[in-house]
């Protein structure tokens, strides 16, 4: 049996709670399990339990067997000195402290449904191990629980994004262009994206940022995309500009096999999307200010509706010409890019900031945006779980990523009710 189980167990006062006894039979009451620690020392910290007439603050070890205190080294170790309780499945040994005194033991007695619910869980191969339970689980309960795993998304981004403002000197407008280029190659190419963009300081697009032409062949060619073809004069031009800029900023561009063409729809082909990420640097200067400055809706879509020049509305590619259209960003990859780009910055430029209004806006935009579909939400909808909007959506990401595929049930709010359903009751 895994100790996770009853530090869960403990955690949440699933134990039968009536009754209880120390091995040498002193009444014990837990006024307060204490806060799980996840780091080194003993697993409970500021525990309150009542043993005998006495109260204790302090620690609480858990362990299955009582032996495991010996075998794990705990004896000596003067961090378990502060063990006001030693909690265990089987109690096999006595333990004593340094000073030679006991230490109070309590054999934990709980429902078999947990373990047995747990086991199952852990065993099945279904896509949710808890699939088939929980329809049982009422609606409002998931909402809150999506409450807090967005909060949880949006933390954890944040953490990310404090390491790029690390990588590049607290500057949050090249970060955010950085965090862009990535999101404008959909998956696919986010990294080829992104190594583009570390290769290319945002300062250099800046001081072309009126030219489209020269802002073109800065990512074209640093892009590795620009074929020695003398066929196509548009692709001669951005060759002859991007030597020139090349020489002048002693840019090294990123190898062009990078890139993947390979399953995409044309829409999608990274020349395609280098021309949009083109014209909208061309059409906005300090865009992550601007944004900072106005979350309406309608006005990010309208920043982010960037059309690319004349060339690429027959082209979607070098060379090859295809006919008419005009290729700006669509509205579903525009909601992509406020959802994963975006919100995150704009939330953790507020937790930086201490802006509470606009950390609430980022939230917002998030509730105001339709659910993504993609295969998560879409096993998310199959199992009945309702997906709104993004917000919903990026809720049910993070429990699928963070909780269901690392089998962190003992973690999950929903394990905490799963678990302690009866086994009966249960179809596995
Ligand atoms: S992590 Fe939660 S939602 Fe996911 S399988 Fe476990 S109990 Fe179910």
């Amino acid at each position: 049996m895994k100790e996770s189980i009853l530090h869960f167990i403990w955690q949440y006062k699933l134990f039968q709670s009536h009754s209880l006894c120390t091995t040498d039979s002193e009444k014990v009451e837990v006024i307060d399990p204490g806060r799980l620690n996840t780091d080194a020392g003993p697993d409970f910290f500021n525990a309150k339990i009542k043993i005998g007439a006495t109260v204790w603050a302090g620690n609480v070890e858990i362990h299955t067997r009582s032996s495991e205190w010996t075998r794990h080294g705990h004896d000596d170790d003067k961090a378990y000195e502060s063990v006001v309780l030693h909690v265990v499945k089987n109690a096999d040994k006595e333990i004593i402290r340094a000073n030679g005194e006991k230490i109070p033991q309590l054999e934990l007695i709980y429902p078999a449904d947990i373990e047995l619910n747990y086991e199952a869980m852990m065993k099945n191969t279904l896509r949710i191990p808890c699939e088939n339970k929980i329809g049982k689980i009422p609606g409002i309960f998931i909402r809150s629980w999506k409450n807090a795993l967005l909060t949880e998304r949006l933390l954890q981004r944040t953490g990310l994004i404090s390491q790029m403002l690390t990588d590049n000197n607290r500057h949050w407008e090249e970060a955010f262009y950085i965090s862009l280029a990535r999101s404008f190659g959909f998956g696919t190419n986010g990294q080829a994206f992104e190594m583009l963009a570390h290769s290319l300081p945002i300062q250099v697009l800046g001081k072309h940022k009126n030219d489209l032409m020269q802002i073109e062949a800065l990512l074209f060619g640093q892009a590795g995309l620009l074929e020695a073809k003398d066929t196509d004069s548009y692709l001669l031009s951005l060759n002859k500009e991007y030597n020139f800029l090349k020489s002048k900023y002693k840019l090294k561009n990123i190898d062009g096999a990078q890139w993947k063409l390979l399953r995409l729809r044309p829409d999608n082909f990274p020349h395609v999307r280098i021309a949009q990420f083109a014209a909208l640097i061309h059409k906005s200067t300090g865009l992550f200010s601007k944004i900072t400055e106005n979350t309406d809706i309608q006005y990010l879509h309208s920043i982010f509706r960037a059309e690319p020049s004349e060339y690429w509305k027959t082209h979607y590619r070098f060379t090859c010409e295809s006919p008419k259209s005009l290729k700006g960003i669509g509205t579903k990859a525009i909601d992509g890019i406020i959802i994963n780009t975006v919100v995150p910055f704009v939330f953790g430029f507020a937790e930086a900031r201490g802006m509470q209004e606009l950390r609430d806006k980022a939230i917002d935009l998030l509730e105001k945006l339709p659910a993504e579909n993609n295969v998560i939400i879409r096993t998310w909808h199959e199992m009945g779980i309702s997906c709104e909007s993004a917000y919903d959506s990026q809720a049910l990401i993070q429990l699928k990523k963070e909780y269901c595929d690392k089998r962190n049930c003992l973690r999950c709010r929903i394990g905490h009710k799963v678990l302690t359903i009866r086994f009966e009751d249960l179809k596995i």
